[in-house]
């Protein structure tokens, strides 16, 4: 289960099974792909890559699967319940293929990887199965199963991250774009399978990140996301995986505590957000997600720094209890933590935080989940994302713990966390109101073409009458109201004419 806001979520369920739709792009003889994507936001990022390594070839997209030369579905393995979503997907595609046998059908991303060619066992439909680091071989892939053979590549890179390739866009606002930073994660959490499935961490050259976001800017975007599994942990000193340097260096790298000189040679995340945000003033940048191990001040005081980085940091705890953060190895204690909620209330006060919580992991007694609660009471949250914990083949937890909580018992304390946030983030939008918000107009509000959408700078939702207004535009909005976690007001003025 999810709580969730608007937009920049971790998993968007407005979003889960989007099919890409690419106007303008159709042509005569062109080959027909359905891409449908599930998962996080960096799942969604990736699909826009590989609609543009098939765009090039030749392809256009359709949102109509009966329609489709080539079914693609970028996939998620982070709980069971996501790859059940997507094997049930499955038997969709699969009564097309029965009225069109030549249809190719591919299954791509993290549940790809995790079962690599038993997927294709399993689920005889299927033709490819591609892992996160082998779009480029997409094409060649496609060809393989067109000469009658099926195909797998579920290699993992050392180097991969897409860095030339200039994404489609799939965000149809026109205002509000992701821009992936780096791939892989390092952290080894106990539950968390993204290590197995999207490899070792690896940054991108900040050149071509900085260079996409001002392509994005002229084009009309006023925000970005920068999209990392760990964004703290991000550093380039000309390429490579982290793990080859001296962990003390890294260390100090990303603290900033290297002789000038040595420092020079590196770009933390604290020196990519001020590139990106000298790219203008008027294009916002938020990022996701935080590792609270690794969240610097130096990143905080860039933050405080420039008005158009939001003030809202996303910083997953997944318990409050300090004993059942041990066993999920995260590398900080509850007491920590807290450390640094107080370094972003300090550093940036009036900035929003959000947190992702996992409810009954393995030996998660009554005391530790009440640990959760009372952190939870301390912290209030604006915002929370909130799961049961779902044991997931092949990681840490699988294989030295036993999922020993009742599922009626993570529910139940799930159910106590949800009230508890519900409580909190209703708390935090009332105080919205009566005030004066800066508001990214993003489009048009679902219920009425007269009224636009968008968000202040903590990623609260403010809806108001377009009047002259027009996605796009950054609004001075006077909030007389709220529903739920949704404000309300009047467009006062323009911000940048
Ligand atoms: N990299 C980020 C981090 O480590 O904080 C978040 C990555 S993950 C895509 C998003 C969230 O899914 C996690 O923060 C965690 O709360 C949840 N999650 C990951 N593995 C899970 C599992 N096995 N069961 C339940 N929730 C899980």
């Amino acid at each position: 289960m999810t709580m969730q806001n608007e937009d920049l979520k971790v998993i968007d369920e407005a979003r889960q099974g989007e099919a890409i739709q690419m106007l303008g792009l159709a042509g005569e003889n062109k080959k027909k792909l359905f891409l449908e994507s599930y998962g996080c936001a960096m799942n969604f990022s990736d699909s826009e890559i590989v609609a543009s390594i098939l765009i090039e070839q030749g392809f256009e997209t359709t949102p109509v699967m009966e329609d489709a030369d080539v079914i693609l579905v970028n996939t998620c393995a982070i709980r069971d319940n996501a790859e059940s979503r997507v094997r049930q997907r499955l038997y969709d595609f699969k009564k097309v293929k029965r009225t069109k046998p030549e249809l190719v059908i591919g299954v791509l991303g993290c549940m790809a990887e995790r079962l690599k060619s038993q997927l294709l066992d399993e689920e005889k439909l299927v033709d490819i199965v591609a892992g996160p680091d082998s779009y480029r071989d997409l094409p060649n892939l496609i060809g393989q199963v067109e000469s009658g053979h099926r195909a797998v590549n579920v290699l993992l890179s050392r180097e991969e991250t897409y860095a030339d390739i200039t994404p489609v866009r799939l965000d149809k606002n026109g205002v509000t774009a992701f821009i992936s930073i780096m791939r892989g994660c390092d952290n080894m959490c106990a539950f968390c399978v993204v290590p197995f499935t999207r490899g070792r961490e690896r940054s991108r050259d900040p050149e071509s990140i900085v260079n996409e976001a001002k392509d994005l800017f002229e084009r009309g975007y006023r925000e970005v996301t920068l999209l990392g599994q760990n964004v703290d942990s991000y550093l380039w000193w000309g390429g490579g995986q982290k793990k080859e340097l001296e962990t003390e260096v890294v260390h100090a790298a990303m603290n900033h505590t290297l002789p000038a000189e040595e420092q020079s040679k590196f770009t933390t995340f604290a020196d990519l957000m001020e590139l990106v945000a000298q790219v203008s003033p008027q294009l916002r940048v938020r990022f996701s997600t935080s590792n609270p191990r690794d969240m610097t001040d130096a990143v905080l005081h860039v933050i405080a720094k420039y008005d158009n980085l939001c003030k809202y940091v996303h910083l997953p705890v997944q318990s409050g209890s300090t004993k059942v953060l041990g066993d999920m190895n995260r590398g900080y204690t509850r007491e920590q933590y807290v450390q640094r909620v107080e370094a972003i209330r300090r550093i940036l006060p009036g900035s929003a935080i959000s947190t992702d919580l996992i409810t009954g992991f393995c030996g998660e007694t009554d005391a530790e989940h009440k640990e959760t609660l009372s952190l939870m009471e301390w912290a209030e949250y604006d915002f929370a994302y909130m799961f049961k914990y779902s044991e997931r083949p092949g990681t840490a937890a699988a294989k030295k713990f036993t999922d020993d909580i009742p599922e009626e018992v993570k529910s139940a304390r799930l159910t106590e966390i949800v009230d508890m946030q519900q409580k909190h983030s209703a708390k935090k939008t009332k105080e919205g109101v009566g005030k004066v918000h800066e508001v990214l107009a993003e489009g048009y509000s679902k219920k009425s073409r007269d009224m636009l959408y968008g968000r202040n700078s903590q990623n609260l939702v403010v809806v108001f009458p377009k009047e002259n207004f027009k996605p796009g535009d950054y609004v001075n909005v006077t909030v007389t109201s709220c529903t739920g976690a949704t404000l309300i007001g009047t467009g006062v003025k323009k911000v940048f004419n």
